[in-house]
């Protein structure tokens, strides 16, 4: 059937665009990752007998961001290996809650979306009103516990 067809070769040219799009961002993850990782390997090395003790633990905070950033990085790196899994298994890219195919665009925005824009912003609307149900119960529970 020629419908069924042309459904199948949309999927096909989502799934590789989806999958370029996750490896190219795995790819980029990877080589920052890298490349922070000799630069942290370098600073280390070098000039750490001549510093005093003021510049060296400047030297370590700078060190500390740089493993925080790369730890950060490598959780992103995790989450696209996830994404691939996924996407392999057909599951990658539909909407948690209607199940429908995410916007190509949205993805590439937010490659760890789990909703679709519609799903998204009811769920945002859903929970501002419910923060603000729960400010408005706390103040009242915070006007009790002053009386
Ligand atoms: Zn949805």
């Amino acid at each position: 059937m020629a419908t069924t067809k042309t459904k199948t070769a949309a999927k096909t040219s989502r799934y590789t665009e989806l999958r370029q799009m996750l490896e190219d961002r795995r790819r980029e993850l990877m080589t920052e990752v890298q490349g922070r990782i000799r630069d942290v390997r370098a600073d280390g090395n070098k000039d750490r007998d001549v510093l005093d003790q003021g510049e060296s633990s400047e030297v370590d905070i700078q060190e500390d961001i740089e493993f925080a950033l790369i730890q950060m990085k490598s959780e992103t790196l995790n989450k696209i290996n996830e994404a691939l899994r996924r996407l392999e298994e057909g599951t990658y890219g539909n909407c948690f809650e209607c199940g429908d195919e995410i916007a190509h665009a949205r993805l590439r925005a937010l490659p760890f979306a789990v909703r679709c824009k519609d799903c998204e912003e009811a769920r945002e609307t859903a929970e501002k009103r419910e923060r603000m149900a729960q400010k408005r119960s706390s103040s009242t529970l915070f006007f009790d516990m002053t009386n």
